[in-house]
């Protein structure tokens, strides 16, 4: 297992933003949703890269080296937790990526969220929801809470990639909490509704729009516009605190 980063702040979006916790975040993922536009200089060969906010968790040739390989589920817990020296409350345990659940059978990450769950920890993931997790074999995932971002046209992923709706409907009615995340931007609204009421049809979880936008300047522009939709069509809006307080900067 790769560990990115791991980070004690406040969560910036979605149903739970605002509360304290826990990041870790892992590396890899199965898409690579250019179409978010980030921009990134690679630390292997300093090309430049394209993709999304997370890309250092994503692109495993022009990151791992930067990323912390872990062999042993105690050693991880440690390290992640150790974050939590000076506190004397349980904030959240958010596990987020890259795609976290790609690893959803690793004996390592599954031994770590045996002892994130043992430990009392309220656990969320934050995925993109194309993985399809044998919840009667893997039954600690049904003790622990899903943020779906699945992603739309905008990722610039081919639908059959970014939309598996066995995947979505096994994790909402198989985990303890489940809630949908969108990312959505000015310039593409117009199909917006479209495509969430596609994915979301015939499950009852609530909905979140968030605005895209990696800086300040880019969820400024796209923020009002997410909002207005968001009150056209019922959904509830999701700001980005952690992007308004920190920008782009990592580990925050
Ligand atoms: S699924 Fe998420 S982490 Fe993976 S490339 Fe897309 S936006 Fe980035």
């Amino acid at each position: 297992m790769y560990l990115v980063e791991s980070f004690l702040s406040i969560q910036g979006e979605g149903k739970y933003a605002g509360y304290p916790s826990l990041f870790a975040r892992f590396g890899g993922c199965n898409l690579s949703c250019r179409g978010f536009g980030c921009e990134f200089i690679s630390p292997y060969d300093g090309s430049k890269l394209i993709g999304c906010d997370s890309l250092y968790a994503v692109n495993e040739k022009h990151f791992k080296n930067e990323w912390e390989r872990f062999d042993d589920a105690q050693k991880l817990f440690a390290k992640v937790t150790s974050h939590l020296q000076n506190t004397d409350y349980l904030p959240h345990l958010v596990i987020t990526g890259g795609e976290p659940l790609i690893h959803y059978k690793n004996p390592v990450f599954y031994g770590f969220l045996e002892l994130a769950v043992g430990r009392g920890f309220s656990v969320f993931f934050e995925t993109n929801a194309t993985v399809d997790v044998d919840f009667d074999a893997f039954t600690l995932y049904k003790k622990v809470g899903f943020a779906m971002s699945v992603k739309l046209a905008n990722s610039s992923e081919k639908y059959e990639k970014r939309v598996n709706k066995k995947a979505i409907q096994n994790i909402a009615s198989q985990a303890k909490e489940a809630f949908f995340k969108f990312v959505l931007d000015e310039k593409t609204l117009d199909n917006a509704k479209n495509q969430i009421e596609e994915i979301t049809k015939g499950i009852d979880i609530p909905i979140f729009c968030m605005p895209l936008g990696a800086t300040h300047a880019e969820l400024e522009k796209n923020s009002r516009a997410v909002t207005l939709f968001c009150l056209k069509n019922g959904y509830n809006y999701s700001d980005r605190i952690h992007i308004r307080l920190w920008g782009d900067k990592r580990g925050v």
